[in-house]
């Protein structure tokens, strides 16, 4: 099992593929302290998922390590490794039940009130008191009563009670108005703040925020910097 961990994390010369002869990535190395966000940039089929496929442990590397905190992924069981690397998909995940058991989900001896404190400091709290019965107003899976932004801020309620140790997150692409957008960026900040972070970003504010934006193209890293050295 993986110890609690600060956050450092590397890839160590990563080769993959997903099909022989077929490299999706070839020879990435990336240093990642702990609490630095990482932008993972660049075209369609590029590598930006795979990158993420292996720091979950989806796939094992081909050739290389993907290290936290200097231990072997291989050497730790997914369990472990869920504990403290959290997820936020793009398409967001929400199930059927109360708003509560969504956000609740992954920290299910959560108090109402710890609740409530992580929804108040991603945004989300407003809207969820707005809703018919608050936090008890039950949702759909595949339901309409939420909409892509708010679906969005729900996730990171859930993120932020989660409290991760690093944390990978696959921007939404949905456009959103820009009253949600500017509460989503606010929330991001709260929630990016003091944990490793690896994000998918389509948002150039994100993307702008981040410590280190890594360009990728055909599996290679070809440019990497902050916003202002790139
Ligand atoms: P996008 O912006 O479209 O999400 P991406 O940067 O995330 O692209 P990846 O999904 O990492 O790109 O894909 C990298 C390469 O691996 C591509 O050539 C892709 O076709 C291939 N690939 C991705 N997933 C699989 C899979 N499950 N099976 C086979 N090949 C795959
Ligand atoms: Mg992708």
């Amino acid at each position: 099992t993986l110890p609690d961990i600060r956050g450092d994390v590397t890839f160590d010369n990563i080769v993959f593929e997903y099909e022989k002869g077929r490299p999706a990535l070839k020879g990435i190395s990336l240093e990642v302290k702990e609490g630095q966000s990482v932008a993972l940039v660049g075209h369609t089929g590029s590598g930006k998922s795979t990158i993420i496929n292996l720091l979950c442990r989806f796939y094992d590397p081909v050739e290389g390590r993907v290290l936290i905190d200097g231990i072997d992924l291989r050497d730790v069981t997914i369990d472990s490794l869920r504990s403290q690397v959290g997820i936020v998909m793009q398409d967001t995940f929400i199930f059927s039940g109360t708003i509560r058991d969504n956000i609740r989900y992954g920290r299910l001896d959560a108090t109402d009130e710890e609740i409530v404190l992580a929804a108040q400091a991603v945004n989300a709290h407003d809207f969820i008191m707005s809703l018919p019965d608050g936090y008890d107003t039950e949702v759909q899976e595949r339901g309409n009563v939420l909409s892509m932004g708010q679906r969005q801020l729900l996730s990171f309620a859930r993120a932020l009670l989660a409290d991760p140790r690093v944390l990978i997150l696959d921007e939404a692409t949905a456009s959103i108005d820009t009253e949600t957008e500017l509460k989503i960026q606010e929330a991001l900040k709260t929630l990016l703040f003091g944990r490793t972070s690896f994000i998918i970003a389509h948002r150039l504010s994100t993307i702008r925020h981040a410590d280190n934006i890594v360009v990728l193209d055909h599996g290679t890293i070809v440019e990497q910097g902050n916003h202002d050295e790139l």
